[in-house]
């Protein structure tokens, strides 16, 4: 059986920044994925050019992202747009609010990258990394824990044993689920579309959410000014119709919903369609198990936060392994990974219940409901203090 320090399940963005924020800790690591290794970085810039997954990603995980080396090497590549301003708007009434950097004192809000060039970058950083062991296309489907460590069984046999296992297997954790660690969750009765579309104008840098009775709609601005990657979150009911539509239906459709701004829509790429589940785990740690990223917390796309939130715990969950490893003291003890499971939590259940407040108060139709909102918008846009307030929270300020 091989035998690990830290055997991290699941090598996605959040998987493989771990790996990577620890690989200079003196702890041997192994990286353990399901998938094949992620695709090269992408190369094209047509409408099915860019990747269908794009992530909007604040200054805080560009940073964290910087120390990891890999926020260089995504810039390089010319694929990441940076945004300077957010119009979101209310798709039932006429309030809006406009957020700019230059408000804040800040250049950009945030920065949009496709999630296959951050894979390609993040796994091309663990393959070098001499501390880090990485297997993909293994699957572990077995995992059971004692005092001392945890014991990992993968589909082709092999087994592990490892002091911690960091779990960053995704949305659907199979270890949470071995481990019976206990979740709350629930499903939006929402699917998300998602797609690259071709504009009539430029973006102008500009993220564009509109919050339609049926759900929003995310317009995020590529590396070339007349291209967007869309987020279209559909109630059940009329998701099917939206996915089943010829492409020239679905852009008359988004063209309807994007009315109230100059933006046209001209073409659009191939679609691609995720369920919306929100799930939180009720611990994020269990013995020697602890969970990070989506495995821990899945939310709403609404403010392209899952990332960012993933990110923070990869970041807070190494320096607490390494701070205490730096102090001489046991590394993969409760009180090291209670202190990460307490400074995530708080954010990350904030967060959750911020999206699930704005869904709920989007979604309605009742007239009330969208006076409120309309003249809350309209308040926000007008006070220039609760505005800069706003702006400062999406620039991580
Ligand atoms: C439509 C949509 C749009 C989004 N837009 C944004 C956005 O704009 N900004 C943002 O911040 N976030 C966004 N998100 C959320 C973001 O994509 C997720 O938060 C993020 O991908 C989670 O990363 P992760 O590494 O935790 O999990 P994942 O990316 O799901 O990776 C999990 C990995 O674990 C592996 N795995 C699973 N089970 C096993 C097993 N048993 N054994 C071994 N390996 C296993 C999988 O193969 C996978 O590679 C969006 C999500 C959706 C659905």
């Amino acid at each position: 059986m091989d035998r690990y320090d830290v055997a991290i399940v699941g090598a996605g963005v959040i998987g493989m920044s771990v790996a990577l924020a620890l690989k200079e800790s003196g702890l041997s690591i192994t990286l353990i994925d399901a998938a094949s290794a992620p695709a090269s970085e992408p190369s094209g810039r047509g409408v099915d050019g860019w990747g269908k997954r794009v992530t909007a990603l604040t200054p805080a995980s560009e940073e964290f992202l910087g120390s990891l080396d890999a926020w260089s090497a995504m810039h390089r590549t010319d694929r990441v747009a940076s945004y300077t301003a957010m119009q979101v708007w209310d798709g039932e009434a006429s309030g809006a609010i406009h957020f700019a950097a230059r408000d804040v004192g800040a250049t950009a809000l945030g920065h949009i990258a496709e999630s296959q060039l951050t894979m390609s970058v993040l796994a091309e950083l663990v393959a070098a990394a001499p501390a880090i062991h990485n297997r993909w296309s293994a699957r572990v489907v077995g995992c059971t824990s004692d005092a001392e460590g945890v014991e990992l069984d993968c589909d082709d046999g092999s087994s592990i044993r490892a002091e911690l296992v960091i779990a960053a297997d995704g949305a659907r954790s199979n270890i949470r689920d071995l481990a019976a660690m206990r979740t709350r969750q629930w499903r939006y009765q929402q699917n998300a579309i998602v797609a690259t579309v071709e504009l009539e104008q430029d973006h102008r840098d500009t993220c564009w959410q509109a919050f339609l009775a049926t759900g929003p709609l995310a317009l995020l601005p590529l590396a070339e000014s007349n291209h967007c990657s869309i987020v279209w979150s559909l109630d059940d009911d009329v998701s099917p119709r939206w996915e089943a539509a010829s492409d020239a239906e679905f852009v008359d459709g988004l063209n309807r919903a994007l009315s109230a701004v100059p933006m046209r829509v001209t073409a659009v790429g191939e679609r691609a369609t995720f369920p919306l589940v929100q799930c939180h785990a009720v611990d994020y740690v269990k013995d020697r198990i602890v969970l990070v990223g989506d495995a821990a917390h899945s939310i709403h796309p609404l403010a392209g936060q899952g990332i960012n939130l993933g990110l923070a715990d990869a970041k807070v969950l190494a320096e607490s392994i390494i701070n205490a490893i730096q102090r001489g003291g046991p590394w993969a003890s409760a009180p090291v990974l209670g202190r990460y499971q307490r400074l995530r939590k708080t954010e990350n259940l904030a967060m959750m219940a911020a999206m699930q407040a704005f869904k709920w108060g989007f979604g309605s139709r009742n007239p009330t409901a969208v006076m409120a909102r309309n003249f809350g918008l309209r308040m926000v846009d007008e006070q220039r203090w609760i505005k800069n307030w706003f702006a400062k929270q999406a620039a991580g300020a």
